[in-house]
């Protein structure tokens, strides 16, 4: 028994290694360009490491994997160092350096930072005690502070006072693909090579723990919802030698962040940069996982008492509101769920909606969707809420 075992683990690790090989050398896959975005819809990746820390390329590699998959800006986060001294365009992106740093609540990526070095945390001494002080020192300032793979098997985040942070990881790339079992890797190891994409995208869950953890969060405080890819293109064979994988490329299509730029870009790299810091931060936008479908051009919207609100933004309740939301079309089934205060209100087939609202409160949307090759519906947008305030309140 206990060698059979043994022969089926040898052989799945064989294969998993001869398809994460071939996926590797892969240098192109059909995926299909972006259709014309709205000219303030951007898209782009966060959590990126490279071989400043522990990740397998350089910044040309990620500037070259970010033009393949048409993106418009990265967030480069390596462990506790810049990558670069500069925000830069390199290959069409925007190449954002900010870090990840170790914290006593876990990781936290620092983005905008002034220094990354030498400044001391806002952390209450008695959270220090007994843990190492992080090194260097994590960037106060406003610096824009997203906690990392909160559910992470390795690192899991620990002190949820909304004080610390702006944002919060709600699905991460490195933490989901840890939880899935051999089952999930087997179905999906045979697709790796052909369509790399797709097999990475078969192994998406909806991160409902976090989900929950976010909704109540919202309840305290704004905190802007972010999907990372914590892509590392790095897996150890031996000491020395590496594989490159997951490539760059395929996570860059799988999963993006669609940020709604309150400002024209102008091709000065601090510039836009901070056009999009201040998306991320504001929850002006979305998580999209594009290489399950192109999640360009969502729209949702809460117009009460004549005035529209989007994404991230308030509006005061004023007698009565709409909720609008248009999905993307993509030609396949979906599942649009509205969320009141982390509960589900209304779920529908349709890609499009238009509710009345009966109260204030904070109003988020989800969709998921069949791909026809597919028994299970897939995560696909996680947008970011609509707050609809008590008047007066
Ligand atoms: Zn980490
Ligand atoms: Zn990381």
């Amino acid at each position: 028994m206990a060698r059979r075992v043994l022969v089926a683990g040898g052989a799945f690790a064989a294969l998993a290694l001869a398809t994460a090989v071939l996926a590797a050398l892969r240098t192109h896959e059909p995926f299909g360009a972006p259709t014309a975005p709205a000219q303030s819809e951007w898209v782009g990746v966060v959590h990126v490491h490279t071989v400043h820390s522990d990740g397998g390329g350089t910044l040309d590699d990620v500037a070259a994997a970010a033009r393949e998959a048409h993106l418009d800006f990265v967030v480069v986060t390596d462990h506790n160092v810049w990558a670069g001294q500069r925000w830069q365009y390199r290959e069409g992106s925007l190449l954002i350096i900010g870090e990840e740093v170790r914290v006593p609540g876990g990781h936290l990526l620092v983005i905008d930072g002034e220094d990354p070095r030498g400044r001391a945390p806002e952390w209450p001494e008695s959270m220090l005690a007994d843990r190492p002080r992080p090194d260097p020192a994590i960037a106060a300032g406003d610096a824009l502070r997203v906690v990392a793979h909160p559910q992470g098997p390795g690192r899991p985040w620990l002190i949820w006072d909304v004080r610390h942070f702006e944002a919060m990881e709600i699905w991460n790339w490195d933490t989901d693909w840890r939880n899935d079992s051999p089952w999930d890797w087997l179905r999906a190891l045979p697709l790796l090579p052909f369509e790399p994409t797709s097999a990475l995208a078969r192994l998406v869950d909806r991160p409902d723990s976090s989900l929950a953890r976010w909704d109540a969060l919202l309840s305290e405080a704004p905190i802007a919802a972010i999907c990372s890819v914590d892509a590392h293109a790095r897996v150890a064979l031996t000491k020395n030698r590496f594989l490159p994988f997951p490539a760059y490329r395929h996570l860059f299509k799988l999963v993006r962040q669609h940020v709604l730029l309150d400002g024209n870009p102008t091709g000065d790299p601090d510039h836009d940069g901070d056009l999009v810091v201040e998306a991320l931060r504001g929850g002006r936008g979305y998580c999209g996982f594009d290489g399950i479908a192109d999640a360009h051009g969502l729209s949702v919207e809460v117009e009460s008492g004549g005035t529209v609100a989007g994404l991230g933004q308030r509006v005061v309740w004023a007698d009565g509101a709409r909720l609008r939301v248009a999905l993307p079309a993509i030609g396949e089934p979906t599942t649009l769920t509205v969320f009141r205060d982390g509960v589900v209100i209304r779920e529908t087939s349709e890609a499009t909606l238009d509710l009345e609202l009966f109260g204030p409160g904070v109003y988020r949307i989800e969709a998921a969707v069949r791909p026809e090759a597919l028994s299970r519906s897939l995560p696909w947008i996680f947008a970011n809420p609509v707050f609809v305030d008590a008047p007066g309140g």
